[in-house]
């Protein structure tokens, strides 16, 4: 084997049953690189090409038989490079994966992942209450480009699901937390019904990282928009695959990987940056969820209309509570229904220019708020149909809630927008 695991394999049946998990001890018990010259970080290798001391070693590489941890050593940038391998270690070891490795982006990820699961024909069965790019990739793309078709699902309705994935599908996609709508995915179940009918659950983890570890609870490949929550500071755009190293090495493969083939390769550089934003990813996770928890509490207190998971009235809570790992609360996005376009969008200017509460701007998981409104933006590739069976209304302003300032400032300025406009 090329790759050599470097979190030992645990089986499906430890995984599930050796809860408590906690990410950041996993986390720790990786992070042990020292930088070229003793430093406290690791060096960035940012080498393109890498020399080999033995020409006979060469056709062993490009045969897949030796690697760098394997008697081989790097090859090529595209292929493997010693920074990106040593922040996919972190990624495997945060997602109790054997192997994790960085892409350009957290779509380009989805894609190869789909791409490497799905043979000639190959049918997805997906959440239909996910990102819209992801949905126009299943939706529109992929159908026109490469003839795999997708069945749209609820993927709370387990009967769906699993009629859905009768007869022969490949691959059952959802994301822990729906973006929007955060219905929480029952990834033990989904598990149970996608192996029992030979399908992959491929798991987008990006709204909960820390929070969900989903390979744990039987999913087979986790993907993540590094954009999001482990950047934290919306400066870079990236992704990472999280999976067995068989199934790591298949998308280098030389011939038939889609990693290797399409080329979404993550900068050395940006893989160093992100590195050192993980070992505080948790506490920023908990001060996010901390935060949202309140803000959500107080609004229903309000009698306005929230969708908050960790509100007992959503109807996932009982789901994330059965799934989620202690100690990093329910997430960082809470949404608000407002009821009209109109009213969604006069909070958002509000809050933005007059309050200075956070940013009206698409994304999540930066430092600082930020408010869109999903049916306009973000979930704007859904068509109208869709988004109404997804539960997407007109009037939902999504909320990332950011960890600057003092909590009370900033509910007072969100309040005050509440005020001013008789909400
Ligand atoms: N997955 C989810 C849940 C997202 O919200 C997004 C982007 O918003 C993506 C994937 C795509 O990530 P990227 O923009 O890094 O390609």
């Amino acid at each position: 084997m090329f790759l050599s695991a470097y979190n030992p394999p645990p089986s499906r049946a430890e995984r599930r049953t050796t809860m408590p998990f906690d990410p950041a001890e996993a986390l720790a018990d990786v992070r042990h690189e020292f930088g070229e010259h003793g430093g406290v970080n690791m060096s960035i290798e940012a080498s393109t090409t890498f020399t080999v001391m033995d020409p006979e070693v060469m056709p062993e590489i490009f045969g897949g038989r030796l690697g760098p941890e394997t008697g081989g050593c790097y090859l090529y940038g595209r292929h493997f490079n010693p920074t990106v391998y040593t922040l996919g270690k972190e990624l495997a070891a945060i997602e109790a994966t054997e192997f994790g490795y960085g892409t350009a982006s957290g779509l380009s990820a989805i894609a190869a992942t789909i791409l490497q699961l799905c043979a000639p024909g190959g049918r997805i069965v997906s959440a239909r209450t996910i990102y819209g790019g992801s949905f126009a990739l299943m939706h529109d793309y992929l159908p026109q480009r490469t003839g795999h078709h997708t069945t749209f699902v609820d993927i709370t309705d387990l009967d769906e699901v699993e009629r859905a994935l009768e007869p022969g599908a490949s691959v059952l996609y959802c994301e822990t937390m729906s973006n929007p709508t955060l219905a929480v995915a029952d990834i033990p179940k989904l598990a149970e019904l996608a192996h029992a009918k030979g399908a992959t659950l491929v798991v987008d983890n990006t709204f909960t990282p820390m929070i969900i570890t989903p390979a744990r609870l039987g999913a087979d490949v986790v993907v993540h928009s590094l954009t999001k929550f482990v950047s934290g500071a919306s400066d870079i755009i990236a992704g990472a695959i999280c999976a067995s190293a068989e199934f790591i090495q298949s998308l280098m493969d030389l011939h038939h990987g889609s990693l290797m083939m399409l080329g979404p390769t993550m900068d050395p550089r940006i893989a160093f940056d992100l590195s050192l934003r993980l070992p505080h990813l948790g506490l920023r996770v908990q001060e996010h969820s901390r935060r949202a928890m309140l803000f959500a509490q107080r609004l229903q207190d309000r009698g306005l209309d929230v969708v908050y998971p960790g509100l007992p009235g959503h109807p996932s809570h009982g789901t994330l509570k059965r799934i989620m790992n202690p100690g990093y609360g329910f997430g960082g996005l809470l949404g608000l229904d407002l009821g009209s376009t109109e009213r969604a969008n006069d909070l958002m200017r509000t809050l933005q220019n007059d309050e200075r509460f956070g940013y009206l701007a698409v994304s999540l998981g930066y430092f600082d708020t930020l408010m869109s409104c999903s049916a306009a933006s973000t979930s704007s590739e859904l068509p109208e149909d869709d988004q109404r069976a997804a539960g997407i209304s007109p009037g939902l302003v999504r909320m990332s809630i950011g960890l600057t300032g003092a909590v009370e400032q900033r509910w007072t300025q969100l309040d005050d927008a509440l005020n001013r406009l008789k909400i």
